[in-house]
């Protein structure tokens, strides 16, 4: 089967995959979909009997159809390999009443790295395949884990060039080591001021911006995303999905036919998107949990319908979902719009420009029941963490125990006893003093850094490389600007 790609805006813009995967952003501002979420056509045990790598293959063959199989083997050989620390890719752990899905044993210790470390290889093939002769310049917005998985990722791979932009307060102090002493001779990484939205909103604007598009080409570059709207990020999300209902089953936690619910600690709704892919494709997917902070604008759109980003901002402990405008939500509403592009595009003009947009309750049960949504607050997320380290041992972070919080008020709530898989989205070490503070053993003298010996006691946990090679490592960059002088910054870099 032939998988097309067409914008949320605009029926008459369909891609193929390798083209989608290069545009990143369509053009009139909407996000690519698949024409149709494609049925994986495998039995669970068999797919219990594969590697991660060679889920991965089956799961992107069926999406990335325009792609051969040595393309995809190659794409994929890259991207899995030994800058996992463990052979499972994303190992499963049994504790304190579910599954949780480690999703952060990749480069920069956080889930981003599960799509971020194919993205590149998939892009640059893109790039061969559509007989592309310019470089690609990759900008990025993060909240925290992005750009540091992004700058992982494509760092020195050639043609590409990767800019990122990052809130210089809006990130934990171990986040910005990560991203400030990157190295590479193609990466750049900026500070700005003000919260995660604006980088963003930045970033579109700039995409979106036709004069800056055509400067760019004049000078032999092509703008793209490697934010989780592009198609590219997605689809390998869909993958360990799959990989954990099969291992599930082959380790006999599940029986044939059992389904499963899935908790997802979410901001931009890439990762729990890619969940509910993963349950169109035909994989036991029960409920799909979705785990707010107190940026809670998802929460209220699964209880009103409303879509409403007029709100206070909060800095949290969990600031990869620091988000009020949760991008990938545009792809869940095209579908609860019967994939109608014109209504989704007056839809997302009404969010642009008065700062919500409704959705009725009646149509929002009725075509996405499988989603709930819930919230844990600050609170709450630090007595979780305490909780189940109390409990069993197992030390989560922030954003995972957002998810772990909710999971146990979902179950409080509906009685729901499925067993259920909790992404585990980062690494505690990457936010080591929140973590020490949550169960009661920081010690405020000491820095982030020099905490992490102290948690791994605690956790019993070896520290992971990637933060082992950033304690020494010399501060490379030093940029900040404001949001208005982004283009600059970005024309200066490019003319060196
Ligand atoms: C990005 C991120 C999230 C949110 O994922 P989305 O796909 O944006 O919903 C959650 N936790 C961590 C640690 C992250 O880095």
């Amino acid at each position: 089967m032939d998988i097309r790609y067409v914008s949320t805006r605009n029926a008459g813009d369909v891609r193929t995959a390798s083209e989608a995967i290069l545009q990143g952003l369509a053009p009139d501002g909407g996000l690519y979909v698949p024409t149709e979420i494609p049925r994986l056509d495998i039995p669970l045990e068999k797919l219990g009997q594969m590697t991660y790598q060679e889920v991965a293959f089956e799961v992107l063959s069926r999406f990335l159809t325009d792609f051969t199989a040595e393309e995809l083997h190659d794409c994929i050989n890259k991207a899995y390999d030994e800058k996992f620390d463990c052979p499972e890719i994303a190992p499963m752990v049994k504790a304190h009443g579910a599954y949780y899905l480690e999703l952060f044993h990749g480069k920069t210790i956080a889930f981003k790295d599960m799509a971020l470390s194919i993205l590149p290889y998939l892009m640059t093939t893109s790039a061969k395949k559509q007989g592309l002769d310019k470089d690609i310049v990759i900008l990025t917005a993060t909240s925290g884990d992005t750009g540091k998985a992004a700058l992982a990722g494509f760092c020195d791979v050639p043609g590409t060039k990767i800019i990122v932009f990052y809130p210089k307060d809006g990130v934990s102090p171990i986040q910005k080591q990560q991203m400030v002493t990157q190295a590479g001779d193609n990466t750049y990484v900026v500070g700005i001021n003000g919260n995660f939205d604006d980088a963003q909103t930045g970033v579109k604007k700039i995409f979106h911006d036709k004069e800056m598009a055509e400067e760019l080409d004049r000078k032999g570059y092509q703008f793209s995303s490697a934010n989780s709207i592009n198609i590219g990020r997605l689809v390998p999300q869909v993958v360990y999905y799959v990989y954990a209902c099969a291992r599930l089953l082959a380790d006999e936690e599940i029986k044939p036919g059992e389904s499963i619910n899935v908790c997802v600690p979410t901001g931009n709704f890439g990762n729990i998107l890619a969940a509910f892919y993963a349950k169109q494709m035909g994989m036991p997917i029960s409920h799909l949990i979705c785990a707010s902070n107190s940026n809670k604008v998802l929460y209220d759109f699964f209880r009103t319908g409303d879509y409403d980003r007029r709100r206070n901002f909060h800095l949290t402990m969990s600031p990869s979902m620091d988000i009020l405008i949760s991008s990938n939500l545009e792809r869940l509403i095209y579908q609860i719009l019967d994939r109608d592009p014109e209504k989704t595009s007056k839809d997302m003009d009404e969010l642009n420009q008065k700062g919500i947009t409704e959705i009725s309750l009646d149509l929002l049960q009725k075509k996405v029941p499988d989603f709930y949504g819930n919230y844990a607050d600050e609170e709450e997320t630090a007595k979780q963490i305490r909780d189940v380290y109390e409990d069993t041992g197992y030390v989560i972070d922030p954003h995972t125990a957002v998810a772990s919080s909710v999971y146990d008020k979902y179950k409080a709530e509906t009685g729901d006893s499925t067993k259920t898989l909790i992404a585990s989205t980062a690494s505690p070490f990457k936010f080591t003093r929140t973590v020490l503070k949550a169960i009661g053993a920081d010690q405020p003298d000491k820095s982030d850094l020099d905490l992490t010996d102290d948690l791994s006691k605690i956790a019993n946990v070896e520290i992971p490389g990637a933060i082992r090679e950033i304690k020494d490592a010399p501060v490379r960059h030093k940029t900040v600007c404001k949001v208005s002088e982004m283009p600059d910054v970005i024309r200066k870099i490019l003319a060196e």
